[in-house]
């Protein structure tokens, strides 16, 4: 499966924005954007031209696909989906990103970053309703229960501490008791991180 492997302090600075792609390195005076804030590469620094309309919508789709930690096929796949849906387009781009399984797993707070969310979902740790599921952009759905495999012994009680008090998003329940999550509604807009105007990115792929 492609991965972006570039480096991730360097797609913050490039977005000028926190993409929190790092975990607790994000939270820490370590973070690359409290160091240097600013874009990469020799010119990063000099002063910033204004950009296009159409730059700007680049950029807004840059930072959600970033974020996600996916690639352009892929992003333009789930645009794709969501026009065949019934509803807002931006609405509804936002939901699928938010229910896919490593986001989930990231959301109930048992990974520290999507990226390691995605790590440990590739590796089989995490079940959906009791059966084995490695694949990092399945789709959740509403009802689905996330659990962490029995077998991860010393991870489970590791864990079991660290979500003790997670406070995960309304449309998720956890019990950090058993390391497991339910997906108790569709995601709500008002509580995806607002990374990007989602709507410039619909008109970004709109014209393309
Ligand atoms: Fe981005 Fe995290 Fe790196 Fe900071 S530490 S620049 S938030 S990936």
């Amino acid at each position: 499966m492609a991965r972006d492997l570039s480096p991730k302090c360097k797609k913050c600075r490039r977005e000028g924005k926190k993409l929190f792609l790092k975990g607790d390195r994000c939270f820490s005076i370590k973070c690359a954007m409290i160091k240097r804030p600013y874009a990469p590469g020799q010119h990063g620094q000099a002063r910033k031209m204004g950009l296009s309309e159409y730059g700007i919508q680049l950029r807004e789709k840059q930072k959600v696909k970033r974020t996600y930690g996916i690639l352009e096929k892929q992003f333009r796949k789930y645009y794709e989906m969501a026009c065949r849906m019934q509803g807002n387009t931006g609405v509804l781009l936002s939901t699928l990103l938010e229910r896919r399984m490593d986001n989930v797993v990231y959301r109930l707070g048992l990974a520290n970053s999507r990226n390691q969310a995605r790590q440990l979902v590739n590796h089989g740790h995490f079940l959906v309703n009791g059966k084995k599921v490695d694949i990092p952009s399945c789709l959740i759905k509403e009802g689905d229960v996330i659990s962490l495999k029995k077998s991860h012994g010393d991870y489970f009680e590791e864990l079991k501490k660290v979500i003790k008090n997670y406070q995960t998003p309304s449309w998720l329940s956890l019990d950090a008791q058993k390391v497991q999550g339910k997906v108790v509604s569709n995601p709500i807009l008002d509580e995806i991180d607002t990374i990007a105007n989602i709507h410039l990115i619909i008109e970004y792929y709109s014209k393309s």
